[in-house]
């Protein structure tokens, strides 16, 4: 593509993804195909001359776009949102002009150094203690990975790198203690790691389904007294299913006490933290040693861009760095190279999005904007509870609310129950109009609303409960 193509087509595209984002509530947020719908559309075999940007563009529109469940629609209220902004898509684009590979400090000093101060950012942002470093990782799961393997090689004495887990190192199994609501990337993790998922305990939650920490003291000294191995504790602040916040201050005495690595999973309400009044739901932070949070989740910054932070950087890269020649610098003593801070060595240049999104909002203009989810997200959760057919399954402390439809009160079996709100599910789903997702509570099934999108504004909130209530006409009857 010569340059004078490259601009036309530019500033094209760049209209539309203008027009996009302002028209994408025009498009059905779920989308609509069916299985292998989009495959058959495209040829089996590549193209063997090249074709025009003009066809390739056309069929962008035509093939896929009806294949793309519209993730910043301001109805997406499923999952935990991707969310994106003006500023972050404008830095990914310079981001992938200067295709660059942030591997080493000198393959592009720019990159390493500004990854240093946003992360440096985001620390003060969300009141992180000031020895904390970070990092940004693809996403959440492989940054619980890193924790992972830094606690084995704590645990180990940096011998399992060495030796390997059939290496004869330790003693006994090495356990993860985990609460039952923890992310699944908890116990793939362990799976990877080496750890085995029976070496994953899943600690009791209380009733409003956080970890309880008499129960994991109970879980770590019964292993120790069987000649199992404690090593990590992971806790979730904001979990998956519903937000339950673990406890971190509890837990990290705990931790603390046996000498087990603590590592926070707040993939989602990290970026809570960001608000003076919500710092609390981090009280206890002092006790931790790793921590992540995803600003692809709830800072409009583009996937993927998950920030991970360590107390001590140097057990972080004393597990993972690994030093062949042909990537040693005169510079290694100076500079970070954050090719050891993590499981890749290439690396993108994401720094850019932050720094771009920070310096749009300010701080202050990303605190407005979560307080407006956050206080959108309690209403509906009141209009919920005043509803008698509806009813409200878990507190609501941040953006989620999960709850049902269930017209026959006290008496309705979790079957039954679990029939009509799968109905209620599909139904407005296929509208079309909003998309929502579902969870299990306790064996219950569970419809789920999470206000996180960048274009959410409160009318769209309303019009999710509306969409929800017109389904119950029909359905109001016993067994769907
Ligand atoms: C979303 C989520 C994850 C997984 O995040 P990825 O960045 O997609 O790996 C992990 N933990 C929690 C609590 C989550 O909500």
């Amino acid at each position: 593509m010569d340059h004078e193509t490259f601009r036309r087509y530019g500033h094209e595209l760049i209209d539309w993804v203008a027009d996009y984002m302002r028209n994408v509530e025009t498009y059905p947020v779920l989308s609509r195909v069916s299985p292998g719908e989009i495959r058959d559309r495209v040829p089996p075999s590549p193209p063997e001359e090249g074709e025009t940007m003009e066809a390739v563009i056309e069929d962008f529109r035509r093939i896929i776009l009806p294949g793309i469940t519209h993730w910043n629609h301001p109805r997406f209220f499923a999952y935990f949102p991707a969310n994106h902004s003006g500023p972050s898509i404008l830095a990914e684009l310079l981001s992938a002009a200067l295709g660059i590979n942030a591997m080493l400090w000198q393959t592009s000093p720019a990159a390493t150094e500004l990854e240093e101060r946003v992360m440096d950012w985001l620390r003060q942002m969300l009141g992180l203690p000031g020895e904390f470093r970070g990092v940004i990782q693809d996403t959440a799961s492989t940054a619980t990975l890193c924790a992972l393997i830094c606690a084995r090689e704590r645990s180990s004495g940096f011998r399992i790198n060495e030796k390997g887990f059939m290496g004869g190192v330790m003693d006994g199994a090495l356990r993860i203690y985990t609460s039952g609501e923890a992310h699944s990337s908890v116990e793939k993790d362990a799976r990877i790691a080496g750890f085995g998922s029976q070496n994953v305990v899943k600690v009791d939650v209380d009733a409003a389904f956080a970890m309880v920490p008499e129960d994991l003291e109970k879980r770590i000294l019964a292993d120790r007294n069987s000649g199992l191995i404690p090593c990590c504790v992971v806790a979730t602040v904001g979990t998956t299913s519903s937000t339950a916040l673990d406890p971190l201050r509890p837990i990290g005495e705990i931790a603390r006490r046996y000498g087990l690595w603590l590592h926070v999973d707040a993939a989602l309400a990290g970026s809570a933290a960001i608000l003076p009044e919500k710092r609390w739901i981090l009280d206890g932070i002092e006790l931790v040693d790793s921590f992540v949070f995803n600003p692809h989740k709830w800072l409009f910054t583009n996937f993927d861009c998950s920030a991970f932070f360590v107390r001590d950087p140097e057990a972080l890269t004393r597990t993972l760095s690994i030093l062949p020649e042909y990537l040693k610098t005169d510079l290694d003593r100076q500079v970070t190279n954050f090719r050891d801070w993590g499981i890749q060595l290439g690396r993108r240049f994401r720094a850019l999005k932050l720094w771009f999104v920070i310096r749009s909002y300010g701080v202050e203009g990303l605190r407005t904007k979560l307080r407006d989810h956050l206080r959108w997200a309690q209403e509906f959760k009141e209009w919920v509870e005043k509803d008698p057919d509806f009813e409200i399954l878990a507190p609501v402390p941040l953006n989620t609310v999960c709850f049902r439809f269930n017209p026959w009160g006290e008496g309705a079996s979790a079957e039954d129950l679990e029939r009509l709100n799968k109905a209620v599910l599909d139904e407005v789903n296929r509208s079309g109009r909003i998309f929502i997702t579902h969870t299990k509570l306790k064996g219950d099934f569970s419809l789920r609303l999470c206000v996180g999108q960048t274009q959410t504004q409160r009318h769209h909130v309303r019009e999710a409960w509306e969409a929800l209530c017109e389904t119950r006409t029909v359905k109001k009857h016993r067994k769907g």
